[in-house]
């Protein structure tokens, strides 16, 4: 059947009518005999296994044994009666039950006689029970429709209530199948086909909805999923290629003097081989023509910052200027610092602009950003402000890339003069390589997975409030050792005041039980002013305070090397990536660094698993997985991005192989044949085509 017509309006479809068609539309979504097609069966009844009745669990979802009746009896009730009947097999017995019709039943039903009976089980009064089983005979059974294996469609209450039954859901797609014969346009080449060991679409639709068997069942999902997955990979690869070879970047084709220079005589330590490697294939990119988009992933700590300066390096030796976004303030701001001491060395001229930057040199920096005095720009979201010109930026560098959406990189991309500038984006929140071949599939990737040497992996470990004694006096011993300690508390959004009171009853009782002036605590919150903020973290920071008192705004890219304990209360209220986020502020320096998460005793079981987590890992990308898993694609990417995610059949969590297959694929038939011109592809080109015409059917790909 070919695409026009599975495109014709779902009201033309005998069964359906206007009245149901609306109810379709709105409930479900589906407006094409395509969209029918596509609404694929949540979940399965097996009809083709039978119980016996010993067999039975009190688990069992629906089940079906076969068997006869032996007596009925009815039973008083607070209101009215119910009818039971005793229902037995060679293996026992058990009872089936009703609460109304009890004189039709009576009357339809035999003793002695083989029925089918079908339904949910209850334990009850020690026996199994089935309220209004389905009932058939042995007979009925067989001939019927009832002894396959049936779909459950997703449906809403609605629906329900309107009468739009699974039967009937079922019922319109058999018609649909009936009108088409059930013949399907292939999608798939021939050779994808026999390689990946793929049945044909006809067959996986025909058993995807009304499966012959298990097996067939199985190969109709595969197939399906991996045909899904293809085809998002396919346009992502596309897009990739597209751009490559459509956008032009600016060609950095010399090493100069600044790279070298501090790369022979001012590099504060050796590179890791996988901060070199990742050097090598930024260089690969910013050295071609073509425009880079490259995301660059790094465990917290991995060293990501000289990586992106040594890049600046390469922007500024070609004659280009280069900035670095990063989320905070506080960030901000010590990526300027960090910076300022290698750009003094280098006669480098850099710059921070913020929030809080002072309108006299504002205008000072704008002018020197347009006259190209300036060779570098640090900032937060300050950058992207249209009165920001640069005279020719070469690069742009977002720090903590979660933290900023899809515009905020187009802003920056505007920004380019003649061709937009190479983007740079990093992230310390490792993303499954599953989720990111999705979600940043346009995207190049780079991965620093390597650990400068000499770190100690931190110690993490689970305390409960009421050992808090305990925990404070572990501290005490680690300041005396000379350590810094800090100390962090919630923040969500909706409950901010609960959270600020929570933060300052915490900073009352940290301030008793570690009294002035033996101890200086510095205390960090989102209300504070920048200034102020910028104040108390530089006093942590050159080690005049040993604890600090703090909100999650410390949670990303702060550095101080001698803080050694990381205290997070009430963890049980962070996602993972946070926790993770937090732990990567200690075990940055020489010392053994300590992680301790304090909750109260009532804990959830994702709770649980996210802490066991923590105590049992230091690997983001491992805890990313575990993330993956107990959030789901959605949650873990944000809003912004859960669109790309809203697949029809395939899971990206549980599909992982098919993901890796479906890509391998995808990438082989573009390498091989770029253009999809081989009459061999004919297939993958038509669907391709067809996907990028009607865009409601596949929305997830834009
Ligand atoms: P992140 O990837 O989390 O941004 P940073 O760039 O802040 O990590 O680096 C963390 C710390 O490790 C910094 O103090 C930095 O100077 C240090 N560092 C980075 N690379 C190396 C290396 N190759 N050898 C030793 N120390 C390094
Ligand atoms: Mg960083």
């Amino acid at each position: 059947m070919n695409t026009a017509f599975l495109q014709t309006p779902i009201d033309y479809l005998k069964g359906v009518g206007p009245n149901r068609a609306d109810l379709l539309r709105k409930e479900l979504n589906i407006h094409t005999f395509q969209d029918l097609l596509n609404l694929f069966p949540n979940r399965y009844i097996d009809r083709t296994r039978y119980y016996k009745i010993n067999q039975i669990q009190q688990s069992n979802a629906e089940i079906q044994v076969i068997g006869v009746i032996k007596n009925f009896k009815e039973v008083a009730q607070k209101r009215g009666k119910r009818l039971v009947a005793t229902f037995q097999d060679e293996t026992g017995t058990m009872e089936l039950v009703w609460f109304r019709g009890h004189k039709w039943i009576k009357d339809s039903l035999k003793l002695n006689t083989p029925y089918v009976i079908f339904g949910k089980t209850n334990w009850f009064n020690g026996k199994f029970s089935m309220p209004h089983p389905d009932i058939e005979t042995t007979e009925d059974h067989k001939n019927g429709l009832n002894n396959g294996i049936q779909p459950i469609y997703p449906s809403t209450e609605k629906l329900t209530n309107k009468g739009i039954s699974n039967r009937v859901v079922s019922k319109v797609v058999q018609q649909l199948f009936l009108e088409t014969k059930g013949r399907f346009t292939e999608t798939l080449s021939n050779e994808l086909i026999s390689d990946v060991k793929l049945i044909s679409k006809s067959e996986a639709l025909l058993n995807i909805h009304f499966p012959k068997n298990q097996e067939l069942l199985a190969k109709a999902q595969l197939r399906l999923k991996f045909e899904e997955l293809f085809f998002i990979q396919l346009q992502l690869i596309i897009k990739n290629l597209i751009h490559k070879t459509k956008i032009k970047g600016f060609t950095f084709n010399k090493v100069g003097t600044y790279f070298n220079t501090f790369f022979n005589n001012h590099l504060p330590f050796e590179l890791t081989n996988a901060q070199k490697r990742v050097l090598k294939e930024i260089r690969a990119d910013l050295g071609s023509n073509a425009q880079m988009n490259r995301l660059l992933q790094g465990d917290v700590g991995s060293g990501k910052t000289i990586v992106a300066f040594m890049c600046m390096l390469m922007a500024i030796d070609n004659g280009f200027q280069a900035c670095l976004m990063a989320p905070t303030e506080i960030l901000s701001v010590q990526h300027y610092n960090g910076l300022l001491e290698w750009c003094k060395k280098l006669n480098i001229n850099i710059e921070i602009l913020t929030g809080s930057t002072k309108t006299s040199n504002r205008k000072t920096i704008h002018k020197d950003l347009e006259s190209g005095d300036l060779q570098i720009l640090i900032g937060t979201h300050a950058l992207l402000e249209d009165k920001v010109k640069f005279k020719n930026l070469g690069l742009a560098i977002i720090d903590e890339q979660h933290r900023f959406g899809v515009a905020q990189r187009k802003k920056l991309w505007d920004k380019g003069i003649s061709n937009p500038p190479h983007i740079l984006v990093m992230t310390a929140t490792p993303i499954p390589r599953t989720l990111a071949m999705s979600v940043y599939g346009d995207l190049d990737i780079s991965v620093i997975d390597e650990l400068p040497p000499g770190r100690q992996a931190i110690k993490t470990v689970h305390r409960f409030d009421k050992n808090r004694l305990n925990v404070f006096k572990f501290i005490k011993d680690e300041i005396k050792k000379g350590r810094q300690v800090y100390v962090v508390y919630p923040l969500i959004q909706e409950s901010e005041k609960m959270d600020y009171k929570d933060l300052m009853d915490g900073y009352e009782s940290i301030s008793r039980d570690f009294p002035m002036p033996e101890y200086q605590i510095s205390i960090v919150h989102g209300k504070m002013k920048p200034a102020d903020k910028d104040y108390e973290m530089q006093r942590f920071a050159k080690g005049e305070t040993q604890i600090m008192v703090a909100t999650t705004v410390i949670e990303v890219g702060v550095n101080v090397p001698n803080a050694s304990v990381m205290i997070i209360e009430s963890a049980e209220r962070f996602g993972l990536s946070q926790l993770h986020q937090l732990r990567g502020r200690v075990g940055r320096g020489a010392e053994q660094s300590y992680c301790i998460l304090m909750t109260g005793h009532k804990l959830s079981d994702d709770s649980k698993t996210r802490l066991n987590t923590m105590v049992k890992t230091n690997d983001g990308f491992e805890i990313a997985e575990v993330d993956l898993k107990l959030r789901g694609p959605g949650d873990v990417m944000g809003t912004q991005q859960s669109g790309v995610l809203n697949l029809r059949i395939a899971d990206i969590v549980k599909d992982k192989d098919v993901l890796q297959h479906a890509r391998y694929y995808a990438k082989k038939v573009l390498k091989e044949d770029p253009s999809l011109s081989h009459p061999n592809n004919v297939n993958i080109l038509n669907t391709y085509k067809a996907l990028s015409k009607y865009k409601n059917i596949w929305n997830y790909i834009s």
